[in-house]
């Protein structure tokens, strides 16, 4: 039997003048994520796009698992297609319901007509198909208040469609239609985490890492880099960029006080991300702190590192617990990789007793003991780039 999918839009649906720039965002990532799976044809109405397989081949399941991981769909749901004649619309109802009626206990029929030409009005198509499904399926009873089971049939222009049930979408906005920004991404649990927030909100990311070989080794790379692919199901293509910070940490090590390295070392961090986001046309910076997890992420902390930076920072873990952030990681399939034993440089110079509340005039100081500026410029200039694509 010839089945299309319905995916319905959320919240941008409602973003009025914009919602035509979200629809074309929408359509894109749909088309691009499910172009490698075969040939499809797409229509649109009414908050809802159509998608049609042209090959026998294609695996629906598949489909569905690429569309579940796509920003800026409310709900999928899979429908059977019928002729524009009751007919045959009640005959394929009682073969494609089958499962799902046989499942349940209650049921209800519900109508849509967007070709109003069609001979029956929806009440009664409500009607006459609720008594073929309760005579085919005699376990099953009506009850229009609180339906385990809601039937839809949808008259439109080609053809009529014919479904139970929907499965949630990713929600969100679609990537890209709030611009770009750039995440700080270490090999951790919880910038992954933080990268999937943002792009859910519609933000396309690129993803910055600093290396500090031979204090790091290529595993560590390998496995944010791991981390980076893994985060394409979500984000979509991302560029990768990898930062030589090696000179940079042994200059603090040489110059600058031990209990501030953590510190500095994240302000540095942050001036050489300004400057590759700049280039990437970036607009903010993203990280996966949360407050009061370590030293480096008391309030303090935050105010001497955001100092250096003239962008804005996201912070969506901000106000998370580590059980929740683990939940999320889990959830995107970041965890495994995340908790792969390999060293960051964050963890290489760790100071014995870091400064929890530093001060920014003290700090600044600290800072001007160490020549960084051309450092910074040779870590921009040497940074290696990559590009991770979500379709392989
Ligand atoms: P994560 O689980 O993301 O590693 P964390 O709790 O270990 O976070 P820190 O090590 O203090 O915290 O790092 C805070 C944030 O700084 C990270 O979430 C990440 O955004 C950024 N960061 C840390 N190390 C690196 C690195 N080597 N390259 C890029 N970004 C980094
Ligand atoms: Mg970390």
């Amino acid at each position: 039997m010839k089945e299309v999918i319905l995916v319905k839009y959320g919240e941008m649906a409602l973003k009025g003048l914009n919602k035509g720039t979200f629809e074309d965002v929408l359509f894109k990532q749909i088309k691009y994520r499910l172009r490698p799976l075969g040939r499809f044809v797409y229509s649109a109405a009414q908050s809802t796009i159509y998608i049609e397989p042209e090959e026998d081949t294609i695996r629906m399941e598949e489909v569905i698992s690429r569309l579940q991981k796509v920003f800026g769909i409310a709900t999928i749901c899979r429908a059977c297609v019928c002729e524009k004649d009751f007919a045959d619309i009640q005959e394929k109802a009682v073969v494609y319901l089958k499962e799902t009626m046989e499942d349940a206990a209650s049921f209800k029929v519900e109508a849509k007509r967007a070709d109003k030409s069609f001979p029956m009005k929806s009440p009664e198509i409500c009607r006459e198909l609720g008594g073929v499904l309760s005579e085919a399926f005699p376990s099953i009873t009506v009850d229009v208040h609180n339906p385990e089971v809601t039937v839809m049939v949808d008259i439109r222009d080609s053809h009529a469609y014919v479904y139970a049930g929907k499965m949630r979408g990713a929600g969100g906005l679609p990537l890209g239609s709030s611009g770009k920004a750039l995440l700080l991404l270490s090999g951790g649990i919880d910038s992954p985490v933080a990268g999937y927030m943002m792009a859910k909100r519609g933000i396309k990311c690129s993803c910055i890492h600093f290396v500090s070989p031979p204090y790091t080794s290529d595993r560590a790379r390998l496995k944010v880099e791991q981390l980076c692919e893994k985060m394409t199901d979500y984000c979509g293509d991302m560029k990768f960029y990898c930062v030589p910070f090696t000179e940079i940490q042994e200059e603090l090590k040489r110059r600058c006080p031990e209990e501030y390295f953590t510190i500095l070392m994240r302000r540095l961090m942050m001036l050489i991300a300004q400057e590759i986001a700049k280039k990437d046309e970036s607009l903010a910076l993203i990280t996966g702190e949360s407050v009061g997890q370590v030293a480096s992420q008391t309030i303090q902390a935050m105010v001497c590192t955001d100092a250096v930076c003239k962008m804005p920072v996201f912070r969506p873990c901000v106000g998370l617990d580590k059980t929740e952030i683990i939940e999320i990681a889990r959830k995107i399939d970041t965890f495994e990789i995340s908790i792969q034993p390999y060293e960051d440089c964050c963890t290489v110079f760790t100071p014995r007793h870091p400064k929890i509340r530093p001060q920014l005039d003290l700090i600044e100081k600290a800072q001007e003991q160490g020549h960084f500026e051309d450092m910074i410029r040779k870590a921009v200039e040497g940074t290696e780039v990559k590009t991770f694509r979500v379709v392989r």
